[in-house]
């Protein structure tokens, strides 16, 4: 559901770099997808291969560098990183301008999820294939949606300008980065090399995550979690005279649902869209290891959502403090109360400021080739947007094809027509921001 408000523009820049090839579109993304680029696996270092021999080959600078995982990784304001990971590929092509202008980077990540339970696809997640899915041509496959398809369409819209034969003062750079399903880090180290140690001043910066081409320029945060609480082991024969340690979680887990729904009373307007704007989710528990013995541990793990503007130390200080008032109360707890680590992706909230021109020039552009305005919200999830805005202090917006409904799902997929305006509406930024 749009608005309709029709904003079309004859003398539109959008005629300036004509129509998205959506042929070579299709092409790109089958190839895309073909890799398997699953975070911490050795074909994401190969997607990335991929695109710097491919735009080299486009024309061009491409700047490929050795990110320095375990130097990164070491420090203070790392991100966070949930897989095994030890090689990891920093990519930038940059097409420079005449000088004197803006800087645009584009930035995607070609990292995508495991397929999880194969059985639920209808194919191999890794064949991109066609379907035609509520009617509209589609590209199924994983990482289609999120985002191998947002990727495409940054590439395209560059191939657009340069077919256009526009010459532009500012420089694009187009960024595919590794890691920011677990956390960031090629994002992290992008900035590190180009920015803190490069001489490459970014004025704005596109994710063309998914949004089904809606604007969302900030995200709430995600901090992952562990919980331990401990009990003691009896033979479950005699079970009065130890203490379970599923019985003792069960009042943090109602603190934990409490803690939720006051985080959710009064939420930012950019989030107000959503039924949980800063959901807590227990996502894994484990306990015991018999099934006749009471258990003496239960380790929990799950996601606090960080709210806009808050930071990420406030969060943790409201989960420990529910944590810990939940354990005053019981007396077992209290004497053993339970822990609470912060490990993982550690995603702050971010958010750039709604007047800032990247956010109005990309929903004018977006008016000028839909006839309508898009929506504008924040997403409840972390992603790159809050390095970019928060480390490097980057206005930064997300703009990009495929629903998040179907992201991480089997038989993930894109509507074609959908990555075309979207390359169609980034190539008329471009020429926009960087003239
Ligand atoms: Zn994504």
């Amino acid at each position: 559901m749009r608005n309709n408000l029709a904003v079309t523009d004859p003398d539109s820049p959008s005629r300036v770099t004509g129509r998205a090839n959506q042929a070579q579109i299709a092409g790109d993304l089958g190839s895309l997808i073909a890799i398997p680029s699953m975070g911490g696996h050795p074909a994401e270092v190969t997607v990335q291969e991929f695109l710097a021999g491919r735009w080299a080959a486009d024309g061009w600078q491409v700047h490929t560098w050795q990110i320095d995982v375990a130097g990164l990784s070491a420090r203070p304001d790392f991100p966070g990183m949930e897989v095994e990971r030890t090689q990891a590929l920093g990519v930038a092509a940059i097409r420079a301008g005449s000088g004197g202008g803006r800087t645009l980077m584009l930035n995607g990540h070609t990292d995508v999820v495991p397929p999880g339970d194969i059985a639920a696809w209808s194919a191999d997640p890794f064949s991109p294939r066609r379907a035609t899915i509520n009617g509209r041509e589609c590209i199924v496959g994983r990482g289609a949606c999120d985002m191998k398809g947002g990727l495409v369409a940054a590439w395209e819209a560059l191939r657009m300008v340069d077919r256009a034969g526009i010459s532009l003062r500012g420089d694009v750079v187009l960024c595919p980065v590794s890691g920011e399903e677990d956390g960031g880090l090629g994002t992290f180290a992008a900035i590190d090399h180009l920015v803190s140690h490069g001489d490459l001043r970014i004025d704005a910066c596109i994710i063309p995550e998914p949004t089904d081409l809606d604007l969302v320029p900030a995200n709430g945060g995600a901090l992952t979690f562990r919980l331990r609480v401990n009990g003691s082991a009896i033979h479950a024969s005699r079970r009065a005279e130890g203490i379970s340690a599923v019985e003792k979680f069960i009042p943090i887990m109602d603190a934990l649902t409490e803690l939720e729904s006051t985080r959710n009373v009064n939420v930012d307007p950019l989030m107000q869209r959503w039924p949980i704007a800063y959901p807590l989710s227990i996502g894994t528990v484990h306990a015991g290891d018999w099934a006749s013995t009471v258990p003496d541990l239960l380790v929990a793990e799950g996601r606090l959502g960080v709210a806009l503007d808050e930071s990420m130390e406030q969060a943790r200080a409201a989960l420990e403090d529910a944590v810990a008032r939940a354990c005053r109360t019981d007396p077992w707890l209290r004497d053993h109360p339970v822990t609470v680590e912060w490990w993982g992706g550690q995603f702050a909230s971010g958010r750039t400021d709604t007047g800032s021109p990247i956010v109005s020039l990309v929903r004018e552009a977006h008016a000028r080739a839909t006839g309508t305005a898009p929506q504008t919200y924040g997403g409840p999830y972390g992603s790159d947007l809050r390095l970019l805005t928060g480390i490097a202090g980057i206005p930064t917006v997300q703009y990009g094809p495929g629903d998040t409904v179907v992201a991480h799902a089997p038989d993930e997929y894109v509507a074609l027509d959908d990555v075309v305006t979207c390359a169609e509406v980034l190539a008329d930024v471009i020429v926009e921001f960087c003239s």
